[in-house]
């Protein structure tokens, strides 16, 4: 399973759309290597998580074949993980597609956002192309060949984001972001159905800052109890990846501060373009 990390910033992206804070003016000087946009990552080319208002960008700067996703499976409905917008475009004089359909799985929240941002340009001949399926928490089911186990994420009172469990030829990758710790609940269901991660993302939005943190995301200290109850329940093991990402502008996230994260906590800091394999 090829896992590529495209987006690697919370909601305002690094540096911050309107921000001139004194950590978004130094990444704006060190430059496109620290830039961070938002939140997508493509499995094998056909199964992407999230569709950020940059998923174009993607497609040109790091190579991602859009006509080429099957599958998108959406975590929640907030504008960095959703920007739905851009489906108008799929098809019609817009697009000759390498895959005819692209199918959509998110919550009702998701549902609505797509149809109102797709109410007003949507031609007839471009709906065919695009479908959306309403999924809830604690489900399991095959998209392709990938097994899908979604579990309730800590993040929203208005709707219910999701995490995932993406499987495929014995190979699993657990993707956790938007969510605060979430409830032990999750650790039991995918211990029941015999997942095995070999590699998983945590939300850091906060880095290593502690104190006067939202509670619907997490820091490295937060990660670290996430990744102790997974090893608890044998969903991880020694050989498991554990990736950080989702960065805030608050959370100072340059890579050179990061990598000191990655030595003492045993962890990997994604970075937009970040690839790895299992
Ligand atoms: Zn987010
Ligand atoms: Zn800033
Ligand atoms: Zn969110």
């Amino acid at each position: 399973m090829k896992i590529q990390f495209l987006g690697t910033g919370a909601a305002e992206g690094i540096p911050a759309v309107f921000c001139n804070c004194e950590i978004c003016r130094k990444i704006r000087s060190l430059g496109e290597a620290e830039f961070r946009t938002r939140s997508q990552v493509i499995i094998d080319g056909v199964l992407s998580v999230d569709f950020p208002p940059e998923a174009f960008y993607h497609s040109i700067k790091f190579g991602a074949e859009l006509s080429k996703l099957k599958y998108l499976l959406v975590s929640h409905s907030h504008m960095d993980h959703f920007y739905a917008h851009d489906f108008i475009l799929r098809g019609y004089k817009y697009a000759e597609l390498a895959e005819d359909k692209l199918e959509i799985f998110g919550n009702s929240e998701v549902g609505k956002v797509f149809a109102e941002c797709t109410e007003r340009e949507l031609k007839p001949e471009v709906a065919p192309h695009i479908n959306f399926n309403e999924i809830s928490p604690y489900s399991i089911f095959m998209i392709g060949g990938y097994k899908i186990m979604t579990l309730p994420a800590v993040h929203s009172k208005t709707e219910q984001a999701l995490l995932f469990y993406i499987e495929r030829e014995g190979k699993g990758y657990l993707h956790m972001y938007d969510t605060g710790i979430p409830d032990e609940g999750i650790y039991e269901f995918l211990s029941r159905n015999n997942a095995k991660a070999d590699a998983v993302c945590f939300d850091c939005t906060f880095t290593d800052k502690v104190g006067g943190n939202s509670v619907r995301h997490m820091n490295i200290y937060d990660n670290m109890t996430v990744k102790s109850n997974l090893e608890k329940y044998a969903i991880t093991d020694g050989g498991t990846r554990y990736i950080i990402s989702h960065f805030s502008h608050n959370s100072n996230p340059t890579r050179l501060r990061l990598k000191s994260l990655e030595d003492k906590f045993g962890v990997t800091s994604a970075y937009d373009g970040f690839i790895i394999e299992i």
